[in-house]
């Protein structure tokens, strides 16, 4: 498994403007934001990739998208409205290949996505 910056976030070992985080998951906010709120949520565990989670990961993928929504109240972004994303591979356009949730909203998103 190769680690990557978030398996740091979630270890501790590399700063982030962490919005919330349990025992399984951490949310922090994306360096690069493409809408007014862009928050990453990350299970601690390092799955690579959306297509390599299994079976044994159902439960935790439920707590990511649990968390997606409470750290979405949170920011007070649910009435208006967000967007989850995951890019599953470089073609989608994942960079960092450990599994990470967008959660954009604050602004009016297009649909479909590029
Ligand atoms: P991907 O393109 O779906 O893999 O998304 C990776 C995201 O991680 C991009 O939106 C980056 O801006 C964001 N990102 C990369 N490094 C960091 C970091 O150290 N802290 C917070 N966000 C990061």
């Amino acid at each position: 498994m190769t680690d990557t910056i978030f398996g740091k976030i979630a270890r501790g070992e590399v700063e982030a403007d962490i919005v919330y985080e349990d025992e399984d998951v951490v949310a922090f906010r994306d360096l690069n934001p493409q809408a007014p709120t862009h928050l990453l949520v990350i299970p601690r565990k390092p799955i690579r990739t959306l297509s390599e989670a299994g079976p044994e990961d159902a439960e935790l993928l439920g707590k990511l998208l649990l968390a997606a929504a409470k750290v979405a109240e949170q920011a007070g972004i649910t009435k208006g409205g967000y967007r989850t994303v995951i890019n599953c591979n470089a073609g989608a356009g994942q960079t960092v290949f450990h599994l990470h949730l967008h959660v954009l909203g604050g602004r009016a998103l297009q649909w479909p996505p590029g």
